[in-house]
């Protein structure tokens, strides 16, 4: 190769200039130090693009073979245990680390480089508390302070709770586990972060106020709980008549619920439904068809039946609202499913 090596900024790969920072440097260092001869590249759908350059970039400083893990990657949960038993080092991107992983599993933070001081500008104006509670995903943790510092020009207080099982940071929180916003006693949230999914589980968790800032988009919002309640209501009640549930379990390391897919198990039976427990990778429709299931309840990532649902001919349910569908649990305390 004829160019100077990425990592040194004189002669940038034109494939890698993204809006957020890869740790490349990192994962040369721990390559040499560790005189690892094959290395697997694993990346949400988000940073896959970014994989072609950084496998090359990496091969060249360090002479190691790289192979990207092509699967589809949704989370920390979801180590590509296959492709981490073929190399020597495994680079998973993107989160943050998640429970019992290999030790040649390394992850590798990637930090946006939006700043966050517009978006929360606008945010304060919705805001109607004086103590608010802060919120972010991985991607955003490392630049709360500026919205901390924004609010309290705003005369307004930032507080974050304390990370927990599942999240690594500070005001940090997964779409499947919201410890760092429930800990904290406040009457309203700020969510700091790109899409629907996290600020409406907060608010379904804490049953609290929660004012969004996109720091993308740069677009602020009130969360509504209530078209995500009335779809949920809907998949019960259509889920109602099924004699027949297929149990979802997740091979995922991180998603896999086996002793709650029993459970459900039983739960389902002792109500009269006929059960049977599926044990599978990834959750898609057609890995369904052949079963004959008239409804599922998925034990996996909360999204798949709360994100995805319309993907599905069958109703699809989260544990909590088969509890409903069984009536252990009344809807009046429908919760969001959230891993621990
Ligand atoms: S279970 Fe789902 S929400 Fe939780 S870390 Fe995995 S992909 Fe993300």
């Amino acid at each position: 190769m004829d160019r100077a090596p990425l990592t040194d900024g004189s002669s940038r790969d034109p494939n890698c200039d993204f809006s957020y920072d890869l740790d490349l440097d990192r994962a040369v260092l721990l390559i040499r130090r560790s005189a690892a001869k094959r290395v697997g590249l694993q990346a949400p759908e988000g940073l896959k693009r970014a994989m072609p350059a950084m496998a090359k970039e990496i091969a060249y400083q360090t002479g190691a073979e790289v192979i990207i893990s092509g699967d589809p990657c949704y989370g920390a949960c979801d180590v590509d245990l296959k492709l981490c038993e073929e190399v020597d080092l495994l680079f998973h991107l993107g989160h943050a680390e998640l429970g019992d992983c290999p030790e040649k599993v390394i992850f590798l933070e990637v930090m946006m480089r939006e700043d966050l001081r517009e978006a929360v500008e606008k945010a304060a104006s919705l805001l109607r508390s004086k103590r608010v509670g802060i919120t972010t995903t991985i991607q955003h943790v490392h630049k709360i302070g500026q919205a901390l510092e924004v609010l309290k020009g705003h005369g307004i207080e930032g507080v974050l709770g304390p990370a927990g099982a599942r999240a690594k940071y500070p005001g940090q929180v997964l779409g499947c586990c919201y410890c760092t916003a429930k800990a904290l006693d406040v009457d309203e949230y700020l969510f700091i972060g790109t899409g629907q999914f996290h600020p409406l589980g907060i608010a379904l968790a804490t049953g609290k106020r929660v004012v969004t800032a996109d720091p993308v988009m740069g677009e602020v919002s009130e969360i509504d709980t209530d078209p995500m309640l009335r779809r949920r209501f809907k998949a019960i009640s259509r889920a109602m008549d099924a004699k027949r549930f297929a149990v979802l379990v997740s091979k995922k390391p991180g998603q896999r619920r086996l002793e709650l897919a029993r459970q459900i198990l039983k739960l389902g039976e002792a109500g009269g439904k006929e059960m049977f427990l599926v044990y599978l990778d990834n959750i898609e429709p057609d890995r369904l068809l052949n079963l004959g299931a008239e409804a599922a309840v998925s034990t996996a990532c909360p999204r798949v039946a709360l994100d995805d649902e319309a993907k599905y001919r069958i109703p699809m349910l989260t544990p909590p609202e088969f509890e409903v569908l069984v009536g252990v649990r009344p809807w009046a305390e429908y919760g969001f499913d959230e891993i621990d």
